[in-house]
């Protein structure tokens, strides 16, 4: 659906986004994310073609930002971090005016304003002016103009920014259903956000692409091996963990063996493998053989915030913590 070729972007001196490619199947939910700086915007306005790039090209719904700019128009839904409300008009007049501007008009245009409003939830407020709307409201407003004309791909920046916990849930909620219908880019810096609403991530660093993954593979390839948790219990309760941890180390393929809680008679170590290296099996075996109950074996979860770090080298900024704490409330 999107098609990304070598897309480049040079102001005067600076080259915010350098030779980038990417694909982006339809009805996919992909996350768009870099530090700040990084060309993540200048990236979704070259996309959005109010940005020409300086070399390189793209394809929205098989049609080239360069040669056909109106059809991809047409087929892109943008909600820019900051909606573009315009705060005098009421909710209902706002939507009808953006719908004639996409180019609907009549039956049509009511049609899908009343399909909007009760899609994104804020039929409540259709006569209220959008001055007046909490800002979780008026972000429904914006992603409401942003589907009004039903277009194959949506982009999204930052769109929970600013929300409260419960608004950011339901604006979650709400972009998720949203996926499958249309494809959806969802340019954040927020990662708990990507690693809960996103199948696949885009990652950029200086302009340049450092990864496009599966949330799932990116955890994989960030461990190089295996990370697993092993909770064993003593058959008569009794367990001593320097044993264990003794044990453990000798299985083949381990890299190392950490205790990491005890609790009673239950003790559960983190075990990490060497380079692909995949251990799960023998370690399973080797604790039953050893006769002790095996209570758990589960992968330790590597965080996206961890594997953005790694693969970008940037510091996860005040404002990115605050951020990605509230989103995870
Ligand atoms: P992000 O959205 O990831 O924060 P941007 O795309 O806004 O990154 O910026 C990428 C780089 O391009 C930055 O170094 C920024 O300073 C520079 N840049 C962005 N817009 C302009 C502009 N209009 N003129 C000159 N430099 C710009």
């Amino acid at each position: 659906m999107i098609k990304v070729q070598a897309l480049t972007k040079q102001y005067a001196r600076t080259v915010a986004v350098q030779q980038i490619s990417f694909e982006v199947q339809k009805g996919q939910i992909v996350g768009f994310l870099g530090p700040n700086g990084a060309g993540k915007t200048t990236t979704m306005r070259m996309l959005t073609c109010f940005l020409p790039p300086t070399d390189g090209t793209a394809s929205v719904a098989g049609f080239d930002i360069l040669e056909q700019p109106l059809e991809v128009k047409r087929r892109i839904g943008y909600l820019p971090e900051t909606p573009p409300l315009y705060l005098e008009m009421e909710t209902e007049e706002y939507l009808t005016f953006v719908g004639k501007l996409k180019g609907l008009s009549g039956a049509e245009l009511a049609k899908r304003v009343d399909y909007v409003c009760e899609r994104c939830a804020i039929g409540d407020v259709r006569s209220k002016l959008l001055g007046k709307l909490s800002r979780g409201y008026r972000q429904r407003v914006g992603l409401a103009q942003a589907i009004l004309h039903n277009p194959d791909v949506l982009i999204l920046e930052e769109p929970t920014a600013g929300l409260d916990p419960k608004q950011i849930n339901e604006t979650r909620d709400l972009i998720r259903g949203l996926a499958g219908d249309h494809t959806i880019v969802l340019s954040t810096h927020i990662l708990p956000e990507v690693e809960q609403t996103c199948e696949r991530v885009i990652i950029i660093n200086r302009g340049k692409l450092v990864a496009t993954d599966s949330v799932q593979n990116l955890q994989q390839r960030a461990r190089g091996g295996e990370s697993v948790l092993v909770e064993i219990a003593g058959r008569n309760g009794i367990l001593d963990p320097a044993a264990v941890k003794r044990m453990l180390e000798q299985v083949p393929g381990v890299a190392a063996v950490a205790l990491r809680e005890r609790r009673d008679s239950h003790t559960t170590f983190e075990v990490q493998s060497s380079k692909d290296h995949f251990v799960r099996g023998d370690l399973a075996r080797a604790v039953v053989a050893a006769g002790w109950n095996l209570n758990e074996l589960r992968p330790a979860a590597v965080s996206l915030e961890e594997i953005f770090l790694q693969l970008t080298g940037s510091e996860a900024t005040p404002e990115r913590q605050a951020s990605a704490q509230g989103a995870q409330r």
